[in-house]
């Protein structure tokens, strides 16, 4: 298996953990070597409510016994998707009630960008320095890393980057403007988190110039920072959300929601001019209405505080420069790189699955799922506690 995998998967670096999976089930991922692993990333953000939780495997199992792609998205009633989208609505403000669905974050994003450049009439995109919103051409303009944009140039044009966090820098947002994107809390930046201040005060400036405000929630959404979205922790509603990784329970799926008017300008001049194959699969979606009934009703979001909580305690020590983040979305800040990549393996070694973050590499990503048991989480911290003090 190890030899296919070096000769015919295509690699995105040169040193992939490589790990052969088995199977996974709540907060563990099985080796086909026998280990058994505690995931403290979720597949990034994604396995929130743990591997194969029953209710998700039940409601797939349901679905591809009716049916699965039928139709290209949009054109006939499949009432996965609309009992989903209808779900959604109830746990959204009334300026988030519409939702198209995706099968990627990636999409999620290249759909708001396009809605809004066809809803104002304008060029103009706003992003913020060191964000990440996706590896298509439209999500990478909007990407704040040289390193990562520039192979990959000439990418849109009219597309301004400003500092993160800097209420003064919100001035560039003009009435040329056609929408902001920002994360809530920048996830592969290294989970930084902005101000209430600036993010209320980004919300004030794209009132004041008609530029729609976009929160790419794709990483933050579903719990992940102890409410069920991060902007009802800042108290500031985008005009767009985009959403995926958790939302599936596993499955892939990804949304842009926003108000009917806005999307009104996806179904006319021309008629589908923004239409996708798969997006809402049905299976998926099946998946994430069950996902997001056991998130509600486990108070998995209320959890993720808790889980923060311990956290905290157990891993403040000297060796840790900082603790950022918000939830069950947290960053282990240390004092250089090559101690964060020990400290990593040595995990891993152990039996706990930890990473980093795209853009910051002093950092340790910790991301478990919201409901892992009290006692794997305290097995998973000794580990980490550990090889953080061997240094
Ligand atoms: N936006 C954010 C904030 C992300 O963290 C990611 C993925 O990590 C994406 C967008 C891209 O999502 P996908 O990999 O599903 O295309």
């Amino acid at each position: 298996m190890k030899d296919a995998f070096k000769e015919h998967i295509a690699w995105t670096s040169d040193d992939p953990i490589g790990w052969s999976v088995d199977r996974a089930d709540g907060p563990f991922i099985y080796l086909t070597d026998g280990r058994r692993i505690i995931d403290f990333i979720s597949g990034i953000a994604v396995s929130s409510i743990g591997h194969r939780h029953p209710r998700v495997i039940k409601a797939i199992e349901e679905q591809i016994s009716k049916h699965l792609h039928v139709m290209v998205y949009g054109e006939f009633v499949q009432a996965p998707q609309v009992r989903f989208a209808e779900r959604l609505a109830s746990v959204l403000p009334e300026r988030l009630q519409v939702t198209y669905f995706t099968m990627t974050g990636t999409e999620a994003n290249e759909g708001a960008l396009k809605m809004a450049k066809k809803y104002t009439g304008r060029t103009r995109m706003i992003a913020f320095d060191r964000s990440y919103h996706g590896d298509t051409h439209g999500s990478l303009s909007v990407t704040g890393r040289e390193e990562y944009r520039r192979p990959f140039e000439p990418l849109l044009p009219d597309v301004t980057l400003l500092p993160f966090d800097d209420v003064a820098a919100l001035d560039a947002i003009d009435d040329a403007t056609a929408c902001v994107i920002t994360e809530p809390i920048q996830g592969e930046a290294g989970i930084r988190v902005p101000s209430k201040k600036w993010l209320k005060a980004l919300r004030v400036r794209c009132d004041e110039t008609g530029a729609l405000l976009i929160f790419d929630e794709i990483q933050t959404g579903f719990g992940r920072t102890g409410a069920l979205f991060a902007f009802q922790r800042f108290g500031v509603t985008p005009d767009i959300l985009t959403l995926a990784k958790a939302m599936g329970g596993g499955m892939p799926l990804g949304a842009f929601v926003s108000r009917k008017d806005v999307f009104s300008v996806l179904r006319e001049d021309p008629p589908l001019s923004h239409v996708t194959t798969f997006g809402g699969h049905p299976v998926s979606c099946a998946a994430a209405l069950a996902a997001l009934d056991v998130l509600v009703e486990e108070k998995l979001a209320a959890r993720a505080l808790v889980v923060e909580a311990r956290i905290r305690t157990a891993l403040s020590f000297s060796d840790v420069t900082e603790i950022r983040g918000m939830g069950c979305m947290l960053g282990l800040e240390l004092s250089d790189a090559a101690c964060a990549k020990r400290v990593v393996r040595r995990c891993m070694e152990n039996g706990v699955l930890l990473g980093w973050t795209l853009h910051s590499d002093r950092l340790i990503r910790l991301a478990p799922p919201l409901n892992i048991p009290f006692d794997t989480l305290d097995a998973a911290l000794h580990i980490i506690a550990v090889a953080l003090k061997a240094g």
